[in-house]
């Protein structure tokens, strides 16, 4: 990796939350937050702060503009428009939000390697659910999905990029497969986003769900982008202020779509730090971050398969995220002996119990990056499995 790749990224820096030197490779489960994204959630919450979109005064105002503004960053980032975008409360309020609310429930088909929370939604609100095997590599295998497609099948829903193998949909040939059997096609963007460059419009999708603190903005906000023609067709899922044209107790009508599906008075300042955090992504350029994060994952890649008491999962081509296990120890055991010296990964299965019962394992470690992740975080990471190792002899 060339330090010209680096300099042009993100510094530790501008990162308050990775101060004195914390390896931190945890970034798949939340991103760390860039200074400005900080800056603009306090001064929303303090200097700025009023309510939207019911004000007459001019704090209030300005605080709509700056929300809808917000709305604008975000949709531009993956290439949408703002009255396209939703804004929920993550990628799982998001994924919800569909599965209740679209009007052709029928058959869904997932894939093997989906997160808990592009499962069990599905689940409870009633659909059939199929499941895409994966390939020996850890892909979703679309040949397989090709023939378990049928027109039943109203709903595809696929991880962009999964969030334990790191593995990248092949969205073009996904998006063409859903739609030659009439069905819809979901991403789940939730790891992608922060990694590759995302256009929905270029893409062809139909849905697109992700979160703020995946994207190094905050937590408790997140999106669920739709085509227009489809979320105007959508009823609303939950009542409440701020959805509606006219209520009286005989009939309610509703607000069009994005606003009716956000009812109550929204993360205000989430939503500004949204955008903040969507503007300084665009700034870097996902094209850059990735090709970042993938020098990274090539390297650690590199070291692991050197050594034989290691067990790599996923793909070579992943995007920032390294799975594997070492024999003989415990995930949770190295992540622990790692946190003594200062190195954080995840270990556990990921909210992704199918994909560990495919692997034939209880959990994996991971290890995940972020625009500011640098090879100090890779070496840092190999002295501590070389400890482990000493440790567990
Ligand atoms: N999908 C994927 C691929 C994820 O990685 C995650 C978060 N780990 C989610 C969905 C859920 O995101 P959230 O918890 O922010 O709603």
């Amino acid at each position: 990796m060339s330090t010209a790749t680096l300099s042009r990224l993100g510094s530790k820096a501008d990162f308050p939350g990775l101060a004195g030197g914390w390896h931190y490779l945890d970034s798949a489960a939340t991103a760390q937050k860039p200074q400005g994204v900080i800056d603009a959630c306090t001064a929303a919450l303090g200097r700025d702060y009023a309510t939207v979109h019911r004000g007459v005064y001019a704090r209030s105002a300005d605080m709509t503009l700056a929300f809808e503004a917000a709305r604008e960053k975000v949709a531009a980032l993956i290439g949408g428009q703002p009255q396209e975008l939703v804004f929920t409360r993550g990628a799982t309020e998001a994924i919800n939000l569909l599965a209740y609310s679209y009007p052709h429930k029928g058959r869904v088909l997932l894939s093997t390697l989906e997160h808990h929370s592009n499962i069990v939604p599905w689940q409870l609100a009633g659909w059939q659910v199929d499941v895409c095997p994966l390939t020996a590599d850890g892909r979703i295998d679309l040949d397989a999905a090709e023939a378990m497609l049928t027109t039943e099948h109203t709903m595809v829903a696929f991880a962009h990029v999964s969030n334990v193998l790191g593995s990248i949909l092949d969205v073009p040939r996904a998006v063409e497969l859903a739609h030659k059997v009439g069905a819809k096609i979901l991403l789940d963007g939730c790891q992608a986003v922060a990694r590759v460059p995302v256009d929905v419009a270029a893409l062809g999708c139909d849905f697109y769900a992700f979160s703020a603190h995946k994207l190094y903005g905050p937590t408790g906000i997140g999106a669920l982008w739709g085509r227009s023609d489809l979320l105007d067709a959508m009823p609303p899922w939950q009542g409440g202020g701020a959805m509606i044209d006219r209520v009286t107790f005989e009939r309610t009508t509703f607000a069009p779509a994005p606003q009716r599906f956000e009812a109550g008075t929204p993360a205000i300042v989430e939503a500004i730090g949204f955008g903040a955090a969507a503007d300084y992504v665009r700034g870097l350029g996902l094209t850059a971050i990735h090709a970042h994060e993938a020098a990274l994952v090539a390297q650690l890649r590199a070291e692991l398969a050197r050594r034989n008491d290691i067990t790599l999962f996923g793909p070579a081509d992943s995007a920032g995220i390294v799975s594997f296990a070492m024999d003989g120890v415990h995930p949770h055991d190295l992540g622990t002996i790692l946190d003594d010296g200062g190195v954080a990964i995840r270990a556990g299965h990921h909210c992704a119990q199918p994909l560990m019962d495919h692997l034939g394992v209880a959990a994996t470690a991971r290890a995940s990056f972020g625009l500011y992740s640098d090879e100090s975080d890779v070496a840092a990471l190999l002295a501590g499995i070389e400890r482990t190792r000493r440790i567990f002899g």
